[in-house]
């Protein structure tokens, strides 16, 4: 199925010369949704995964089922302030200031293999700052999935120590 259909693309959201990739016409789409997270689990399905790693928000979405599937847990990265126990941070530059996101201290054992599952991936911004709190507490990221893979802003450059898999791509 070609998932790219069914993501819906706004122009001028949320401001003048963003073309949004709008996700929710296809996890509205149950056929959507349920072909999104096999082929997700379909591109590493070579891999021996022991946790998935998830980003606010969007990240969550797709995370969770795919732990579901592949029989692990999910473990969350919350921007700041959100996760109740001892948690570290990474700090990360944005075009206009500074950006962190967080993640429980206890939640990555050392030596365990990790994939991390986020919506979009753009300029690769957030998800260096989630495989550097996964590696921090001894995390092996062992590849990095996204539905969606804005081409343009090579973010897969920046991740480039990666393995890196996208389900959707746009110029
Ligand atoms: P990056 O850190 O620059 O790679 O941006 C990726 C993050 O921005 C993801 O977590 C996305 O949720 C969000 N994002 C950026 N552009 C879009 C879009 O067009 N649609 C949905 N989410 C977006």
């Amino acid at each position: 199925m070609d998932l790219k259909n069914k993501i819906r693309v706004i122009e001028g959201f949320p401001t003048d010369g963003i073309s949004f990739k709008d996700i929710t016409t296809l996890l509205q789409d149950a056929e959507g949704l349920k072909q999104c997270i096999n082929q997700m689990a379909d591109k590493f399905k070579d891999l021996h995964v022991d946790i998935i790693v998830g980003p606010e928000s969007r990240g969550f979405i797709f995370a969770t089922p795919l732990a579901y599937l592949l029989g692990t847990g999910f473990v969350p990265v919350r921007k700041p302030g959100k996760l109740p126990a001892e948690s570290i941070k990474y700090e990360y530059e944005l075009e206009y200031g500074k950006d962190s996101l967080e993640i429980h201290k206890d939640s990555i054992k050392p030596g365990q293999k990790v994939l991390i599952i986020d919506d979009l991936l753009a300029t690769g911004g957030t998800m260096v700052a989630a495989a550097k709190l996964v590696e921090q507490l001894g995390g092996e990221v062992v590849g990095l999935g996204f539905l969606i893979e804005l081409m343009d802003l090579r973010g897969r450059e920046k991740l480039s120590k990666y393995r890196v898999e996208s389900l959707v791509k746009y110029n």
